[in-house]
Parts: C-alpha cells; sequence; structure tokens
C-alpha cells in the first residue's frame, strides 16, 4: 500500500527525531510527520546548555538539526504534513493529514506541548504584533525595544537573558514574592545578577494594550489589588506548557491535565501505539527525557511489530488448531509442568500445533489476552485464531480434557 510503514512517529521535536534514528537505524520503515521543521519546542531556544555532552554555546535548532540528519542518515524518512486525525486500534493504523493519508503497523505519539495562554484581553489580537511565545523567533524583531517576560520558569528566565542581547530592557513579571523564582537555581542565580533584567513581582498581567501593535501591559499586584501600566513594545509569555493530545482524547488514556499514560516502554493502553517525549505524563520534562522516551518507544515499537507478525503467522493464521503454552522462564517448576504439553503434543503431532510464549517479555499477548505473571504456566487452545479453551492447571488430565 502506498504510504504503509513499519513505524511512523507523529511530531518532530527531539522525542520524534530520536526515535526516528533508533526506528530507521533497526531497519524499519520508518516516517517523521512534522508539520513544521524539524526540532520542537528546544528549537525555539538559543541557549541549550544541559544535553550531556553538549555545553554552553550549544543552541536548540543547530542540536535538533543535528538529530534530524542523525535520524536522515539511517534512512528515516521526513513527511512536512500537518496531523488531523488518528485511527489508531485498527490495523495497520491510519493517520491522516492535511496533504494525506499514513498508515503504519506501530505509531509513535510525540506531539509535544504548546505555550499556554494567558487567556487575557488583547493576547490573542496582539499575537505576532508584539505578542509572542518565542524568543529565539521573534527577539531580533525588538532591537533596543523595551520587553516584557511573564513567568519565572527556567524556559522564562533562560529566553528572557536571550533578549537581553537585543532589547533596551527586559522587565520579569513573576507572580511570586520578591526573590522567589520557579527556575533551577543555577539559572535564577546567574539572572539576579544580570544587570539587564528589572523584577516586577506579585504581579500578573491583566490586558495587553496598544494600537494595532503591543504598547503596554496593564499589571495587577496581586497582594495589594493595585494596577499599573507598564510601557512595552513585546511581551513574551512563558507561562508553562499545554500537551497537544486533543486528537488522541477517548482512545489514549490521559491524565487530568491531558498527559498521556504510558509504561515503561512507553506503550499507551492501544495496542502498537507508544507515546515520547513532552506528550507523556511523566517527571521532568526536557531534551534529554524527550530523546530517552523516544529512543524507548521506537525499540519496543519495533519488539511490538516482530510479535505481532509472529504471533498472527504462528496462531492466529495457524492451519491446525494451537496450543500456547505461556511461561516464566524463571520459575524452574512452572517450567518444568510446561514440558508436560510439549510431550503430549508430540503424541499428537498430526492435531495441534504447539507455540510457547515467554509471557514475562512478550508484551503483546500479555496484553492482549490479559495473561497476569502469577497465574503462569497458562495454556490456551487457539481454534482459527480464537481462543476456545483454557487451562491453567497443568496436568495429563486436563491437558487430555482440554485437547479432546
Ligand atoms: C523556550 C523553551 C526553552 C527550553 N529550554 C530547554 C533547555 O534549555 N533544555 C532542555 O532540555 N529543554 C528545554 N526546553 C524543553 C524542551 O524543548 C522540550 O522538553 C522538548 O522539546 C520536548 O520534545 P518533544 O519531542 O516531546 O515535543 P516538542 O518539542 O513539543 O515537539 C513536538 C513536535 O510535534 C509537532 N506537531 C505538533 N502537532 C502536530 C500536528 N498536528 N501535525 C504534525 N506535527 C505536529 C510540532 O510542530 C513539534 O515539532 C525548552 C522549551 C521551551 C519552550
Amino acid at each position: 500500500m502506498e504510504n504503509s510503514y513499519d513505524l511512523l512517529i507523529l511530531g518532530g521535536g527531539p522525542a520524534g527525531l530520536a526515535a526516528g534514528m533508533y526506528g530507521a537505524r533497526a531497519r524499519m520503515k520508518t516516517a517523521i510527520i512534522e508539520k513544521g521543521r524539524p526540532g520542537g519546542q528546544a528549537a525555539t531556544t538559543e541557549e541549550l546548555e544541559n544535553y550531556p555532552g553538549f555545553g554552553p554555546g550549544t543552541t536548540g535548532p543547530g542540536l535538533t538539526q543535528a538529530m534530524a540528519d542523525h535520524a536522515e542518515s539511517f534512512g528515516a524518512e521526513f513527511i512536512k504534513d500537518t496531523i488531523v486525525s488518528l485511527e489508531l486500534t485498527n490495523n495497520p493504523k491510519k493517520i491522516t493529514g492535511k496533504k494525506g493519508e499514513y498508515f503504519a503497523k506501530a505509531v509513535i505519539f510525540a506531539l509535544g506541548a504548546e505555550p499556554r495562554l494567558l487567556n487575557v484581553e488583547g493576547e490573542g489580537k496582539f499575537r505576532g504584533k508584539g505578542v509572542s511565545y518565542c524568543a529565539t523567533c521573534d527577539a531580533d524583531l525588538f532591537e533596543e525595544l523595551d520587553v516584557a517576560v511573564v513567568g519565572s520558569g527556567d524556559a522564562a528566565i533562560e529566553e528572557a537573558e536571550y533578549l537581553t542581547k537585543f532589547a533596551e530592557t527586559v522587565t520579569m513579571i513573576v507572580i511570586h514574592e520578591e526573590g522567589k523564582v520557579d527556575a533551577n537555581q543555577v539559572s535564577a542565580e546567574r539572572a539576579f545578577k544580570s544587570p539587564r533584567l528589572k523584577w516586577i513581582w506579585n504581579s500578573t498581567v491583566k490586558k495587553i494594550n496598544g494600537d494595532g501593535i503591543v504598547e503596554s501591559l496593564t499589571l495587577k499586584n496581586i497582594k495589594s489589588g493595585e494596577e499599573s501600566q507598564l510601557p512595552v513594545n513585546g511581551v513574551f509569555i512563558y507561562i508553562g506548557t499545554v500537551p497537544k493530545t486533543e486528537l488522541v482524547k477517548g482512545v489514549l488514556d490521559l491524565t487530568p491535565h491531558g498527559y498521556v499514560f504510558t509504561d515503561e516502554k512507553m506503550a499507551t493502553n492501544v495496542e502498537g501505539v507508544f507515546a515520547a517525549g513532552d506528550i507523556r505524563d511523566k517527571y521532568l520534562r526536557q531534551v534529554v527525557t524527550a530523546a530517552s522516551d523516544g529512543s524507548i518507544a521506537a525499540v519496543a515499537a519495533e519488539r511490538y511489530i516482530h510479535d505481532r507478525e509472529l504471533w498472527d503467522r504462528e496462531v492466529l493464521k495457524a492451519e491446525k488448531p494451537v496450543v500456547v503454552v505461556y511461561y516464566n522462564p524463571t520459575d524452574m517448576e512452572g517450567t518444568e509442568k510446561a514440558g508436560l504439553v510439549d510431550r503430549f503434543i508430540e503424541e499428537n503431532p498430526d492435531r495441534f500445533s504447539l507455540v510457547k510464549v515467554d509471557a514475562t517479555r512478550n508484551e503483546l499477548v500479555k496484553t492482549r489476552y490479559q495473561i497476569k505473571e502469577e497465574e503462569l504456566p497458562l495454556v490456551q487452545l487457539f481454534v482459527n485464531g480464537e481462543v476456545t479453551a483454557a487451562i491453567n492447571q497443568i496436568n495429563i488430565e486436563n491437558l487430555k480434557a482440554l485437547l479432546s
């Protein structure tokens, strides 16, 4: 089928790029669908100095371009398209973009996150006319002008420092008490020493004002309730991000804040669908953890495709009824019991075929047939792809009854 892949990666941020590199290197036919230029949020920061091995002087666009080149060098394909809908429970999985339809045996969902909006008057009206969420993209437009940065997390502080290279003044609007910021200590200490940053504490933006372009902010002091005007030409908003999971609501299990639940192999609740990067429910959202997630997801996806194809061929599409024994290789007693089944099948070679599955490793069957490790060893009889009988007390009598 045209546009058919082993692995489709949705989103070309650090998670998607790392997944693309691992997927293509494992010789899967791999494509990354990205609506813009590869790099994601990381490509919107000029100062990215905490990716191991790449210290000060590293830029987000530079690092992510290297990731994209790396993925491409192993054969990952890049498709420029905006994904608009997903059919993830089918096989193959179908991804619809504005420009085309794409099919895959496994999917890695890595659409990342987008800036959280302030949701105040003027924000939408002046977006691109003084309201920005990306210093790398827009800083040079504010050369020798006055700007404000809203927020005090890592991104806010780092981007504010970058803005000081262009703007005449950079004023931080911080909701916390004086001296308290959300950024890590190293960044915070450096920012406090910067003579080019000004600070307004205990304050939020109530309104963004202007005539065609941004001219001032109406600030509110949350302690005193007092309002004031801050004349600025631009405002950069860094108050966190929200995950891009609207396309999978009701399909993938999400946290109340909309992040995708995964297990440690990045598997979601839907078979063959993995999630990686900022879109996941996790502790630390950074480039290094996104790349780590992507690599795990790609390896797990490869394993899934392999297990699934084997299972389809040897069990679901087998001509004869199949006796499947699920076992745990570290349980000696259970493994010996599983050996009884071997002998039984050897005596009836024409009637049945035998498939043995290490159920501690095969996630696909474990999830699909809800096999619990404490119930191992377990035997199931498959006829025409369906489970027709099962036993978990393996002895000659039960086997005879099962296979009679
Ligand atoms: C300003 C800023 C500074 C940062 N600084 C650092 C730092 O110094 N160090 C650090 O480690 N981390 C930093 N981060 C965090 C880091 O960038 C993220 O953790 C990382 O980019 C997450 O990668 P991701 O691949 O999960 O998602 P993203 O980077 O969000 O990538 C997702 C990709 O999916 C694409 N996409 C979304 N929707 C669609 C669609 N419908 N169709 C097609 N494509 C789509 C997007 O265009 C995007 O390219 C910073 C973030 C920001 C915003």
